[in-house]
């Protein structure tokens, strides 16, 4: 049995009247027609409560998607019985069969399922189209296909052996049950965090965020279709405090695969640490979480790939990708050109609802979120030293639009520059073009995160230079291209310093974190 050689999933185009845009639209239309009810998933089992919330599109906040039952500090307890009551099985299960199961997940995410996992993310996430696609179908594909095949080449590995005595190393499971906090900006996050961990043997607790459960559900049906056994996966909608509460004084809590921001990773992380005595054995602590991204551009670039880059880095979906392009550092001998450039190219995309395939730009997330970014926006208009050179606008009565903007500062430590704002708004400094030694000591000291960065450069010794500086600015760096769309297989994604303990999703190092080898030396 060898696990296929995995290659990543083409990108459908969806084009005007193409199958897949008409079978897309035909499920859009035909999720909006019926309110659904989710329920929660424990031990197999659906889990309704009455105690309900309704679902509402981002950009489109007076319609009602369904609703989810929220749960309580029982369902936790619930969710980790069930957990701890299908580890041994499953652990025991040869590894050939977990591997079946995500194999097979992977097929039907690529043909039955698509559509409806694209269209929940559309109405649920407010992502178009494209950006859907590259989500929650192709990347999801992509971490179940190469996890498979990565979860076989740590199986395989042995180390040597002698005559008359035998090595062996065991990748037991890990001794009780893990924990996946997922986000609401990537299906594909939201579908990896709990599987991989489940791939290595273990029986996991799952929260998503509230805002990405329209998707969750369809994520949970997949997992059941494949042939997820009952308990190794168990979804619940419970306020994360009180999930947290339960879970990180678990003697069974064995580590917590998360993804999300710093500052609630970080109380996490303490938390766990207060209450290290409690477990049985050192919790994995795996976390990916913010990032102040940059593009920085030499003397030598090409202003017109300087722009684009800035157009699709910083503002493909709502710039609510932690790998966002957030802030930009352009020399002042090409700012003029790539200025003209993103005007034009902000002036020409459109904004609006999902099932207008022309919106570049849809809403973002919540209430919550927007009223944070028209905050920051509106704080810029009233600031006499910064500018705003392209958008500015926002208006939540229909849904929580905010139009991309961009605005430019003198100050390198202006608050846009330093802050994470997680949505359409991207800071730009001009400095002097010959000053670019300089500018790379104020990229690197910034800003705390440290999860991906661009360099745009013609000129060698600029590229080398930068790379060497700014080493640990970013665990995802980019010459002459956006600091975005990482690809399963190809790019290993992560960050260090505040954005993460950097152990690259996707990837044969994320997984061995969620298994303890022993090692057997047998003598003849
Ligand atoms: P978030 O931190 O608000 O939420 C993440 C998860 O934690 C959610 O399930 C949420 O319900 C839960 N949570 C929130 N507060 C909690 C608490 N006190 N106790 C327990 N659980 C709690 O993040 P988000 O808004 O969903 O996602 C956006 C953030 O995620 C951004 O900061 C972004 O940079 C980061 N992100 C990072 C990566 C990466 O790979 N580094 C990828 C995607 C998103």
């Amino acid at each position: 049995f060898n696990v296929p050689t995995p290659i990543n999933e083409p990108v459908k185009g969806y084009a005007p009247g193409s199958p897949e845009r008409i079978e897309l639209l035909k499920t859009l239309k035909e999720l909006k027609q019926v309110e659904r009810d989710i329920p929660m998933y424990i031990g197999g089992q659906q889990v309704r409560t009455g105690s309900t919330q309704r679902i509402s599109p981002p950009h489109d906040h007076q319609h009602t998607l369904g609703h989810f039952h929220e749960g309580d500090a029982s369902h936790v307890h619930q969710a980790i019985e069930a957990a701890l009551a299908a580890r041994t099985q499953w652990a025991e299960l040869p590894w050939e069969h977990r591997a079946s199961i995500f194999l097979k997940a992977a097929e039907l995410l690529a043909g039955p399922y698509r559509a409806r996992m694209n269209a929940a993310t559309m109405l649920g996430q407010s992502k178009n189209a494209f950006q859907a696609e590259i989500d929650a179908a192709c990347e999801l594909i992509d971490f179940f296909r190469f996890n498979a095949y990565f979860m076989q080449e740590i199986y395989r590995q042995q180390p040597e052996s002698m005559p008359g005595m035998w090595n062996r190393l065991e990748q037991r499971p890990l001794e009780g049950f893990v924990f996946a906090l997922t986000p609401f900006n990537f299906t594909s996050i939201a579908g990896n965090l709990p599987t991989s961990v489940a791939m290595m043997g273990n029986t996991v607790v799952w929260k998503p965020a509230y805002t990405q459960i329209y998707s969750a559900q369809v994520l949970m049906e997949l997992f059941q279709e494949a042939g997820v056994p009952d308990g190794v996966i168990n979804l619940i909608y419970v306020d994360g405090p009180v999930a947290g509460d339960i879970i990180f004084s678990h003697p069974d809590f064995a580590g917590i695969h998360f993804t999300g921001s710093t500052g609630v990773f970080q109380n996490i992380w303490k938390t766990i640490g207060q209450n290290i005595h409690q477990y049985r054995s050192y919790p994995r602590i795996v976390g990916e979480t913010g990032g102040k991204d940059f593009i920085l551009a030499h003397h030598s670039a090409h202003p017109r790939q300087v722009a684009t880059a800035i157009t699709r880095g910083a503002f493909e979906f709502q710039g609510q990708k932690c790998s966002a392009a957030s802030r930009a550092y352009i020399p002042s001998n090409i700012w003029d050109e790539v200025k003209g450039y993103l005007q034009a190219d902000l002036k020409s995309i459109k904004m609006g609802d999902v099932e207008d395939f022309s919106n570049f730009v849809n809403a973002v997330i919540s209430e919550v979120s927007f009223d944070k970014l028209a905050r920051y926006i509106d704080a810029a208009k009233q600031d006499e030293s910064v500018e705003i050179i392209a958008g500015g606008g926002h208006d939540k009565s229909k849904g929580y639009f905010i139009e991309p903007t961009v605005i430019v500062t003198k100050d390198p430590k202006y608050v846009t520059m330093c802050d994470e704002l997680f949505g359409p708004v991207i800071t730009i400094y001009v400095y002097d073009s010959q000053e670019f030694e300089k500018i790379l000591d104020v990229v690197d000291g910034t800003s705390p995160y440290a999860l991906t960065g661009a360099i745009f450069s013609q000129d060698r010794y600029a590229i080398d230079l930068a790379s060497k500086k700014l080493v640990h600015a970013a665990g995802n760096f980019y010459i002459n291209d956006k600091p975005t769309g990482a690809v399963v297989g190809q790019q290993p994604f992560g960050g260090a310093r505040a954005s993460g303990t950097n152990d690259k999703a996707g990837s044969m190092l994320n997984l061995l974190r969620w298994v303890s080898p022993r090692a057997i030396k047998e003598t003849f």
